[in-house]
Parts: structure tokens; C-alpha cells; sequence
């Protein structure tokens, strides 16, 4: 019974992210099937999922043909690995397919199991390049407040959520942060173009005050996903992508979220049109079928590694045969079955303005940021002065909560509440998705007196 699961969890179950506390006595819900964008739990209750997972179901729950390619490959090579001169067909065809579904440029592949061990091999690559060219000393990075780059100590010390360092005082060194480009909660009088181009600016004000020749790389979200999809004004990363070209400093941009089709072009960093030097890849690679991450490199910077002997880096299952036969049949899908062209033109535009319509006369929604099937909304206390509340995340909570109750999950990041659905989400789902959402912020408004 679901309070049987829910015993037996709360008794051996320790969850991430998780205050276990508070968890234990409401009991976690037991999610036991999901089909196309809709899961069911132990109780029969049917929810629709506005966050695609984590942010990774692109394709949609139950797809016959991602278990069937698993299924054929365990028994086929379930295991090899691709150190010390062995590969295998599934991760040479997987190279081949990321070389031509990735914009020019990227022709080399590396593989890992998740985002955060795609960043830690970001920096593993940033710092061998950099001595491969002769400039060893450039062994800084610059990354972002309110950033997300993962869990392990590299990828929480890349990332710029306080909390995480908080509780991790090895982190690790020559790492960085400049401020967010959040133009609703920190632009004040400025317009975005003109809080774009300052929040860049701190990038090159930080490189000189560090030296540019011990700057190695910049890394960033092209929108920034679990910081509450903060989008940044138009003209802050094509200012990025001047002054990482005029410092000679990599620009690694973190695809994980943004990857595969989020915003309706296969990459974020098309989106926001610049042109990064790593990207680090995961969730949509394989729409969360099966773990696996990987670091697209490009050209100059891959030559450079061949060029400098042995890169010593690699993980047991790097380039895993049975993920990359997944990753395959799942990019496969995205490409043949015209899903990333569907959110460009139909579902993406329709979700941007469906939430804009059924919100704008909301009393709390201060902003919607998003493109294609990402979306951040902003709870504020006065939507005229874009004044947040003070005691931030606590309505988030209440809201999210409300859906919860209601068979939506839309996820609460302080008081920015946030939807990315998978990406097969047709108009009617949609539909359902802004209603139920729209209906929780209203419930929310109503608490708040509003
Ligand atoms: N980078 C970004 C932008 C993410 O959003 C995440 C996870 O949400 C990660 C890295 C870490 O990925 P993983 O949880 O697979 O380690």
C-alpha cells in the first residue's frame, strides 16, 4: 500500500535536496508509471508533468523503441569500455550523430554519466588545454551567482547557489562568481539591454582584475534553469562572446537544461545566438531513459588535447554501450520526428502565449521569462514596482504545494515558480498545464488577500 512504500522509504531512503525532516511526517508520493507527459502514483491518481522529470524526459514517458534499443544492446555488448584503445558501434555512431546534430564546429565527444560530470570534465579540459597551448597559468574560472553546474564538489563550486557552499567548505579553488543577469529582480532603473551589457561587463572587469593570463574559461547557463530560467537580456551573451574572444578565454556554455530542443532550437547558446567553445550535455542526450552526459569540444581546443598527449580523465563507464544506443534512438526521435521544429513553430509559441494570456491579469506574476517549453515565473508583492517578498520561497512553497494537490507538478525555485513539460506536449495538454497552473497561482493570490 502507498503507506507501506511511504514507511519503508521514509525508514532507509535518504533524498536529494531533500529536508528528510519535513519530508518523513507528510510522506513522499510513490510515482509508479508515466506514459507520454502524464505519471500516475500509488494511489491512481493521474498528474500531469510540467517538468519533463528533472527537466529531462524530452521525448515523453513510455517509448517502446528507448527500452527495446536497451534491451537488444545488453544482450549484444552490455558492457565495454572505451579506455586504452577499445571502442564499441554504439559510441562510435553516437560521435558521428552529436557531430552533425550540433552546430559546426563541435566534432569531438567525450562521455561521463550526468551533468555534473560533464562540468568537472569542463574544467579537467579547460586546465589541460591551457597547458597544451603553453598558458598553464590560466587556471581561473569564472562562473555565475544563482548558477547551477551540479552536485559533485566541482560542479556545486562552479555553481553559485550559496547554500551548497555553505555546507562545503572543501570546495574547490580558483573558481569565481560574477552577478546573474537578472534584469526583473536587480535591474532597477536600467533597461535590459543596458543591464545585459553591464552584468557582462563585470566579466571583463573581473578577467582584468585577475589578469587575463590567469583567466582560463567562463562558464554559464545560456538561461539559467534551476537559479528560476532566469533569461538574460539579448545583449548580454554576444557581449560575453567579445570580451571571452578579446581576453582569449574559453567560453564553456552548460547545455544540460537548454539542450535538445528546450527553447526550439537544438542548442540554448542558437537561441541567444553565440557560439561557445565546450558544451556540456545530459538529461535531453537521453531524455533521462538511462544516465549519461557528455562535453562537446570544439575543433581548436580538441586538436590542442590530441595534440598534447594523454588526457587523463575518464570515468568506468564512459561512452557506456548501452546508454549511447540509447542516446542514439533518443536523438533519432528528436530529428527524425520533427519534435525540436514542432516546439520552434507550434507548441512553443502556443505554451509562450497561452501562459502570457491566462496570467496577465494575476494579480502575483510579476514576469514570465522563457522560450520554446521553458518558462520562470516571477511571484511578486507589487507587480508595478517588481518589489519580491520578503520572506522569499515561502509562497513559492504554497504554490507548489497547490499543484501538487492538483495533478500538476510545476517545480518552485523561491518565489519563481517553473515549468519545462516534455517536449511531445501536444496543444491540448497545454492547455491543461496553464489551467491547472494559472488555477494554483489563483488559489495562491487568494491566500495572499490579493
Ligand atoms: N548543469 C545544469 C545546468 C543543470 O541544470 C544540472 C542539473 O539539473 C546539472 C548541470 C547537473 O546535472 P546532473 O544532475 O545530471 O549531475
Amino acid at each position: 500500500s502507498t503507506q507501506e512504500w511511504q514507511q519503508l522509504d521514509a525508514a532507509h531512503h535518504l533524498h536529494p535536496f531533500s529536508d528528510m525532516g519535513s519530508l518523513n511526517k507528510v510522506g513522499s508520493r510513490v510515482i509508479t508509471r508515466a506514459e507520454g507527459v502524464y505519471l500516475w502514483d500509488s494511489d491512481g491518481n493521474k498528474i500531469i508533468d510540467g517538468m519533463a522529470g528533472l527537466w529531462c524526459v524530452n521525448v515523453g514517458y513510455g517509448r517502446k523503441e528507448l527500452a527495446e534499443v536497451a534491451y537488444k544492446q545488453m544482450l549484444e555488448l552490455p558492457y565495454y569500455n572505451t579506455f586504452f584503445k577499445t571502442t564499441h558501434p554504439p559510441v562510435i555512431e553516437l560521435s558521428k550523430l552529436l557531430s552533425e546534430v550540433t552546430p559546426g564546429g563541435f566534432e569531438h565527444f567525450f562521455y561521463c554519466n550526468s551533468g555534473s560530470e560533464g562540468n568537472d570534465t569542463v574544467l579537467r579540459i579547460v586546465h589541460q588545454y591551457w597547458a597544451a597551448v603553453g598558458q598553464p597559468k590560466k587556471r581561473y574560472i569564472i562562473s555565475r551567482k544563482n548558477g547551477y553546474h551540479g552536485s559533485t564538489i566541482a560542479g556545486a563550486s562552479l555553481g553559485g547557489m550559496d547554500y551548497m557552499h555553505e555546507q562545503m567548505p572543501s570546495q574547490v579553488s580558483n573558481i569565481v562568481h560574477i552577478s546573474q543577469p537578472y534584469w526583473f529582480g536587480d535591474g532597477g532603473d536600467l533597461s535590459p539591454a543596458e543591464f545585459g551589457l553591464k552584468c557582462a561587463r563585470e566579466l571583463e572587469a573581473k578577467i582584468l582584475e585577475l589578469g587575463a593570463e590567469n583567466v582560463g574559461a567562463f562558464i554559464g547557463e545560456p538561461f539559467q534553469g534551476a537559479g528560476g530560467v532566469i533569461f538574460p537580456p539579448e545583449s548580454y551573451w554576444p557581449e560575453i562572446q567579445r570580451i571571452c574572444r578579446q581576453y582569449d578565454v574559453l567560453l564553456c556554455a552548460d547545455e544540460v537544461i537548454g539542450g535538445f530542443g528546450r527553447t526550439g532550437e537544438w542548442f540554448a547558446h542558437q537561441h541567444f545566438g553565440f557560439e561557445p567553445d565546450t558544451m556540456t550535455l545530459a538529461k535531453g542526450l537521453t531524455s533521462g531513459y538511462i544516465p549519461m552526459g557528455a562535453v562537446a569540444i570544439r575543433k581548436k581546443v580538441a586538436d590542442a588535447l590530441i595534440a598534447g598527449g594523454d588526457f587523463n580523465h575518464g570515468l568506468t563507464y564512459s561512452g557506456h554501450p548501452v546508454a549511447a544506443a540509447v542516446a542514439v534512438a533518443n536523438i533519432k526521435i528528436l530529428r527524425e520526428g520533427g519534435v525540436i521544429e514542432r516546439v520552434k513553430n507550434e507548441t512553443g509559441p502556443y505554451f509562450q502565449k497561452a501562459l502570457r494570456e491566462a496570467l496577465a491579469a494575476s494579480p502575483l506574476v510579476g514576469e514570465i521569462a522563457g522560450a520554446g517549453l521553458v518558462a520562470g515565473m516571477q511571484l511578486t508583492e507589487d507587480k508595478a514596482s517588481r518589489k519580491r517578498f520578503a520572506n522569499g520561497g515561502e509562497i513559492g512553497l504554497k504554490c507548489r504545494d497547490y499543484c501538487f494537490k492538483n495533478n500538476l507538478i510545476m517545480r518552485a525555485t523561491g518565489d519563481r515558480m517553473l515549468l519545462s513539460p516534455p517536449l511531445v506536449i501536444n496543444k491540448h495538454e497545454i492547455d491543461e498545464v496553464v489551467e491547472k497552473a494559472a488555477h494554483c497561482i489563483g488559489l495562491t493570490a487568494r491566500d495572499l488577500g490579493m
